[in-house]
């Protein structure tokens, strides 16, 4: 991509309604544009981010066994009226009314909608289990939208639901998704840990939050701190291993982890005083097992190897892509601005051009632009008549992990140099040296 031809509207000011660092450097680097109160438009960098992000959220759900479809976002209030939740959700839920006056809703969850999928053509546990999953907008008319997508109105969602003949298998599909939150978060460059919480709104019986600890974080949380150096379950694990998964989650859960709201001050002070960690953390991620509480009201039932009908046992897990950005971005910037990890960086390298015009410089860019493209990397290319150091600038603000930066005077000898984001470090090489460091 060209910076002359791209839209990467970056502003020079600190944006004065920002209150938290990630606002203020995705309003700054052009990611996000306010539409009304808590409504935003991804701009076309921040939308490079948002879609590397869902792509490894999508590439781990497939491999715990999730499938993919996509529902709507306005919904019927019939269904919620069939579970009870039409009235009880209360002023959260956007309700509006089409021109025949039949009563919509702006979908803020999803449970109603795929279990009425699930009755009208499952019939038998020989079709499970079954776990179903779209990444979709939702609307949730928050009291208090704040922190730009951290907390908006409208948000996305990657909405998964699982669906059981017993609750023994229910526990297993509910440790999926538990192993596959632990991989999704490890690959976006995060820590999260999952926490006891209180199930809420969505109601259920075994349910985890999975918690960025970071200062600005809304959520008071306590856990023992050996979950900061936990291993990762590894690309291999069997997810139709019973025991393999039971184990990940029980050593998961083996130590003290809760939210303010599930809290215990005895049980935390149990754990020895150097290893209590008391921060604050951002909700990422939420998984429930809820068991029938919507397959009994909706009618959603198989027939079992018995011959009789079941109500199945449900579960629900949630991840926020749009928040995951800016708690991305909270764990990893500096002064300058974003450092992306490279899983999800908007481009894996900027080339810088620091005299747009000088023939050498322009011929060096043009080749290194080349080749790397057509190596299949995302290169953004600054082609600008801005100074270098407004190209600096911005390089550095929009956290593209490596610079390669060609100047007359090391383009005269061949060279050009190669600058590490994250820690700063340049070196000065050969131009195809550049280029093999992406290529080979
Ligand atoms: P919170 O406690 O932060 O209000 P929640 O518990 O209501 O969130 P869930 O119903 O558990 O949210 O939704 C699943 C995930 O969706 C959350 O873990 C979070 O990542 C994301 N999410 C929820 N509400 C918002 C929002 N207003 N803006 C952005 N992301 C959100
Ligand atoms: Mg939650």
């Amino acid at each position: 991509m060209r910076l002359s031809r791209y839209f990467m509207p970056i502003l020079k000011e600190n944006p004065k309604e920002a209150e938290i660092v990630s606002h203020r450097l995705m309003l700054r680097a052009g990611m996000i544009r306010q539409q009304s109160q808590g409504i935003y438009s991804w701009l076309p960098l921040g939308k490079r981010v948002l879609d590397k992000v869902n792509a490894i959220i999508r590439d781990e759900q497939n491999r715990a066994g999730a499938i993919e479809l996509s529902m709507p976002t306005l919904q019927s209030a019939e269904l919620w009226q069939e579970s009870g939740r039409y009235d009880a959700y209360g002023k959260e839920m956007l309700r509006i009314k089409d021109r025949q006056d039949r009563p919509m809703l702006y979908g803020p969850t999803n449970e109603e909608m795929v279990t009425d999928i699930f009755r009208s053509s499952v019939k038998s546990y020989k079709d499970l289990p079954l776990n179903l999953y779209h990444i979709q907008l939702k609307f949730r008319d928050e009291i208090r939208p704040r922190f730009g997508t951290m907390r908006s109105r409208e948000f996305m969602m990657k909405d998964a639901y699982s669906f059981d003949l017993t609750r023994e298998a229910a526990e297993h599909s509910y440790n999926k998704m538990f192993a596959a939150y632990l991989r999704t978060f490890d690959r976006l460059g995060l820590r999260a840990i999952p926490m006891r919480a209180d199930t809420g709104p969505i109601g259920g019986k075994l349910s985890h939050e999975f918690i960025i600890l970071a200062d600005t974080g809304e959520s008071e949380v306590f856990c023992h701190k050996d979950f900061v150096d936990f291993d990762i379950p590894g690309e291999h694990t069997d997810f139709d291993s019973v025991e393999g998964l039971q184990a990940i989650f029980d050593k998961w859960t083996s130590l003290y982890a809760a939210t303010s709201e599930m809290h215990d001050e005895a049980a935390f002070n149990a754990v020895p005083e150097g290893d209590r960690l008391s921060a604050r953390g951002i909700e990422v991620g939420h998984i429930f097992y809820f068991g029938t509480k919507y397959s009994d009201p909706m009618g959603a039932k198989v027939q079992g190897p018995d011959g009789k009908e079941h109500f199945v046992h449900m579960g629900s897990y949630g991840i926020g892509p749009t928040r995951l950005v800016p708690a991305i971005i909270e764990a990893s910037h500096d002064d300058n601005g974003i450092i992306w990890p490279a899983s999800v960086a908007p481009f894996d390298v900027v080339v810088i051009n620091m005299k747009a015009g000088d023939q050498a410089c322009d011929d060096t860019c043009e080749l290194i632009y080349a080749a790397l493209s057509k190596a299949g990397k995302d290169v953004l290319y600054d082609d600008t008549d801005d100074r270098a150091g407004t190209k600096f600038a911005t390089a550095d603000l929009i956290g593209v992990p490596v610079q390669i930066i060609a100047g007359p005077r090391a383009v005269a000898n061949g060279e050009v140099e190669v600058k590490d984001r994250k820690t700063g470090a340049r070196e000065t090489m050969t131009i195809e040296a550049a280029i093999n460091r992406f290529v080979a």
